[in-house]
């Protein structure tokens, strides 16, 4: 299999029904639908990856289809109520013509196991993406496939892929159902990912981003390297002109890391690094293991190494019991750090977690408060983050050309539009000079 992420066990499998009747597709069309975050787009993209070279034909419309699969997110309730409302939709299209088939993998699927085959009765597969591969075999038993008869590796994303380099995490932070539903943390070999880059940039990849739940945790397994390494090693890659990185966390910021992002020309000056929240108490009770002052340490440390760094956060607001004086802590370290982007999250209990054994005692109501608060704090910052680019040249790679315009991202990852000279093209960079700046984004002229 192309790009396989993963090692497996000798005796790995997926789940088909447990009474051991499979209901396969009837057809070798499968669709993918895909919800949660940046992994989760990148397991979708290996699946796919995976499917096509098994010889099966991914197709945009479910109506073609006769496999749907839903890679599913657990990581907050919203995200399982929207798969299960998924579902809900597909058991109509199942019931619509014989043969068709539902498969459930991600977060969701790994929480409820096969507990799922009960609640939805209508379900064919439920699978563990770290055993995707027995998936496909399993599937691809049921037809004569040549996979050398196929058309090879898919990409999803054009220009850009996400790879994954370090699966699962061990912090176990007390509100994350991440460590039950994906493990602890594995790294991929080195060797392993610079082959993907490789296959990607071979297909027109010029931007990749390597993931993890806590990347910079990555220690390639045979000799230990860590992730500044292998930024070097993937800048390397003939054809690959960015290297970006997520999630990084704050107790695994070296000066390796920092260096690298400030010395190799094609690594991009952006940190995504969750704070959560700025009260010492409340951190301590999600067992972040760092307080505010450190937290802030880290983030003048790194903009003293790296010019022109851009910071992206998270936080979550409506912890239990934090009192309105420990809210207030994050809105001020927003105003102190100025972020480039703050992705805000109202606290929801999820199962087997220590918080989840806790009264959620801060009501939704006070959340969303809270939540607006923020992001009205936020709406300014960024206006003023972005202003700071005014009258400057940056580099833009274009990702869209439509008639006269053109579109694309700095390596801060802010999103530039501009008047597309004569001849712009898709995957080319541009210098753009800046002249207006909102919230959101940059407008200003293409230099030739
Ligand atoms: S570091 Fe991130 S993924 Fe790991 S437990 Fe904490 S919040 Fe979850």
């Amino acid at each position: 299999m192309p790009g396989a992420p993963l090692h497996f066990e000798p005796h790995a499998f997926s789940r088909p029904r447990p009474n051991g009747r499979k209901r396969a597709p009837s057809g070798q069309r499968f669709h993918l639908w895909v919800s949660g975050c940046q992994m989760n787009e990148s397991d979708a993209d290996y699946l796919a990856q995976g499917m096509t070279a098994a010889g099966f034909t991914q197709v945009p419309d479910l109506d073609g289809a006769d496999l749907a699969i839903l890679v599913t997110c657990s990581v907050r309730q919203n995200a399982e109520q929207k798969a299960y409302g998924r579902f809900r939709e597909l058991r109509g299209w199942k019931r619509e013509r014989p043969g068709r088939a539902i498969a459930i993998t991600g977060c969701m699927a790994n929480k409820e196991k096969d507990r799922l085959y009960e609640r939805l009765p209508d379900l064919d597969y439920r699978f563990d993406m770290r055993e995707y591969e027995a998936f496909i075999r399993d599937l691809a038993g049921e037809y004569e496939t040549d996979p050398a008869q196929t058309g090879g590796a898919v990409l999803l994303h054009g220009l850009t892929a996400y790879i994954p380099v370090i699966f699962g995490c061990n912090e176990v932070c007390s509100f994350c159902i991440v460590p039950f539903v994906r493990g602890t943390e594995r790294s991929r070999p080195m060797e392993d990912v610079l082959e993907d880059v490789r296959r990607f940039s071979a297909q027109g990849v010029r931007e990749v981003t390597l993931l993890g739940q806590t990347v910079n945790s990555y220690r390639d397994p045979s000799n230990g390297a860590r992730l500044s390494a292998l930024l070097a090693g993937v800048e390397r890659v003939p054809g690959i002109w960015r290297v970006r990185f997520l999630t990084s966390h704050p107790r695994h910021v070296h000066d390796d890391l920092l260096t690298a992002i400030r010395d190799l020309p094609r690594v991009c000056e952006h940190l995504h690094l969750p704070f959560q929240s700025a009260d010492d108490l409340i951190l301590k009770q999600m067992r972040r293991r760092y307080t505010r002052d450190e937290y802030r340490g880290i983030i003048q440390h790194a903009r003293d190494v790296i010019p022109d760094l851009s910071v992206s956060t998270d936080v979550i607001v409506g912890y239990p019991g934090e009192t309105e004086d420990q809210f207030q802590l994050t809105l001020a370290l927003l105003e102190e750090i100025q972020f480039d982007v703050v992705h805000i999250q109202g606290f929801s209990p999820r199962p087997r977690t220590t918080a989840a054994r806790q009264p959620d005692d801060v009501s939704s109501p006070e959340k969303k408060r809270r939540i607006n608060i923020l992001l009205g704090a936020q709406r300014r910052i960024a206006e003023e983050a972005n202003r700071r680019w005014l009258s400057r040249t940056v580099e833009v790679l274009v990702e869209r050309v439509d008639g006269t315009q053109l579109s694309g991202r700095t390596r801060q990852n802010k999103v530039v539009h501009g008047e597309a000279p004569l001849g712009a093209e898709v995957g080319t960079v541009r210098a753009v000079r800046v002249e207006s700046a909102s919230a959101w984004q940059l407008r200003g002229s293409v230099l030739s």
